[in-house]
């Protein structure tokens, strides 16, 4: 512990001298780290193999991809986010210049999980150095291949004080929450989401959660059922369903639910033959998860796939018959196990999304734009597509984030800039002075004051 105490010491001098007041210095470490990602792509990916068993095809499109298009999107833009900006006052300040003044928080915390270990880290790292800040990575205990390679391309790349990773479980976790940060950024469970909160609260620093929950994928009797089967297959078994925005279940309506199970099927067989034995299919992270999934199929209504191979910590795509009473509608299930409940009308479908807590994605399938707009109005979530799933998480354009329980605060593009960011907001005044607002004050004044402020 003590070493962790030496390194906020040392990031507290860093963020004290400035350097990173100056955007030219945060855009050379940010070349500096997409070289380095290139230059050591290989081993980027030999570490995601082993942590999770992902391809190297995988690997790019989710972890390593995402993460240089969040670079070169702030390569791009950085420069103008960092600017002090003008801005026009009411007449009631003049004469004077206001501002709004772009300052990094100083020295934040992220804490990332083991599912998309390197994207998860190296993103909000990318917007927290694009908008000065130094960092604290502590990557999960779960994925210790990544987390190695992370800890050597953070030391190639950036000044120690700057970017500095902390290895370690709940402990190191924990002794980290409870010394004084300037900004935390946590991504991982709804859980230990409510203990950072917490814990933060002690020292008033702000957080973004960036937590998980149960994703309703909808799909109405008018919707395109091959391409919506195609398309909820590559978001669900994606990473073995261990996706934060994966669709947690299947919600269809009455009537097409042996259609849709049809063409899911021979979907899974098309995207994911012979799974257990497919390189390119990854495995479930530990032997606990795995064994979490192995009892939601034991105890459930297997319809297809349901084969496990515990050697190999995998799990076969598998759908299951279940309604709201199962067991895996209780939580976020977090694999490649996919519930398929029916509805019979919009509303029961509406009212029943609602009364689970806001989750962080939605989907809804429908060729019906009236539907479309009422699922996505009516319900609460972080953010979704319509007639698709996950896509809407790849552009920084868009920015990401959750809501109440699956989330607070955003990043992604400027969404990310400004969560890193703290707003100054400044008036510039000259000598000329209007002397209402000063005391004795006497009718004419409050009449004058009355004029300006309404
Ligand atoms: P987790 O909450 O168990 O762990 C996340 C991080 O918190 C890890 O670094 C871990 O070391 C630390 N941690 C764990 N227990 C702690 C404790 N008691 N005190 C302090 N720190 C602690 O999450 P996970 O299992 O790594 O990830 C899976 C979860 O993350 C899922 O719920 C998933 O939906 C969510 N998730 C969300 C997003 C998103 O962007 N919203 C992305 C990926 C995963």
């Amino acid at each position: 512990m003590e070493e962790i105490l030496k390194v906020i010491e040392l990031q507290r001098k860093y963020f004290a001298s400035g350097k990173m007041r100056d955007f030219k210095e945060r855009r050379k470490t940010l070349k500096r780290l997409r070289k380095n990602i290139l230059s050591m792509q290989n081993e980027i990916y030999d570490a995601l193999y082993k942590d999770l068993g992902k391809s190297e095809c995988e690997s790019y499109m989710t972890e390593v991809g995402l993460s240089l298009a969040e670079i070169r999107y702030m390569l791009r833009h950085g420069k103008s986010y960092s600017k002090k900006r003008r801005v026009m006052l009411s007449l009631s300040q003049f004469p004077s210049k206001g501002y709004k003044m772009p300052v990094p928080y100083g020295c934040t915390l992220i804490i990332s999980p083991w599912n998309y270990p390197f994207m998860l880290s190296i993103e909000p790292i990318v917007d927290a150095v694009t908008a000065g800040n130094s960092v604290i990575l502590k990557p999960s205990e779960y994925s210790p291949n990544v987390s190695k390679v992370l800890t050597k391309l953070i030391g190639m790349t950036f000044e120690r004080g700057h970017v500095d990773v902390i290895n370690g479980g709940v402990e190191e976790c924990s002794y980290l929450l409870d010394q004084d940060f300037d900004y935390i950024f946590f991504t991982g469970s709804t859980r230990v989401g409510k203990i950072v909160m917490q814990k933060a609260s002690e020292h008033f620093t702000p957080v973004t959660l960036e937590l998980g929950g149960k994703c309703p994928c909808v799909v109405d009797k008018t919707a395109n059922l091959k391409l919506t089967a195609r398309r909820i297959v590559f978001g669900k078994f994606l990473n073995s369903g261990q996706t934060c925005v994966a669709p947690d279940y299947v919600y269809c309506q009455e009537g097409i639910k042996d259609e849709l199970i049809k063409h899911i099927t021979a979907e899974i067989e098309n995207q994911y033959k012979d799974s257990l034995n497919n390189e390119d299919y990854p495995r479930i992270v530990n032997l606990k998860q795995f064994s979490v999934m192995k009892g939601f199929i034991d105890n459930g209504e297997v319809i297809y796939g349901g084969k496990c191979d515990q050697e190999k910590l995998k799990i076969e795509p598998t759908l299951l018959d279940s309604n709201f009473e199962s067991e895996t509608m209780q939580d976020e299930i977090f694999g490649p196990i996919l519930p398929i409940v029916t509805f019979k009308e919009v509303d029961e479908a509406i009212g029943n999304i609602k009364s689970y807590p806001k989750p962080l994605a939605l989907y809804i399938f429908s060729a019906d734009k009236k539907i479309q707009k009422r699922f996505i109005e009516e319900c609460d979530f972080g953010g979704g597509c319509v007639n698709d799933t996950i896509m809407h998480i790849t552009d920084p354009k868009l920015g990401f984030g959750g809501i109440k329980q699956s989330g607070m605060g955003a990043y992604h593009g400027k969404v990310g800039f400004d969560t890193f960011t703290h707003y100054k907001s400044l008036t510039k005044k000259g000598k000329f002075d209007l002397p209402f607002r000063y005391q004795p004050f006497n009718k004419l004044k409050y009449k004058i004051i009355k004029l300006f402020l309404k």
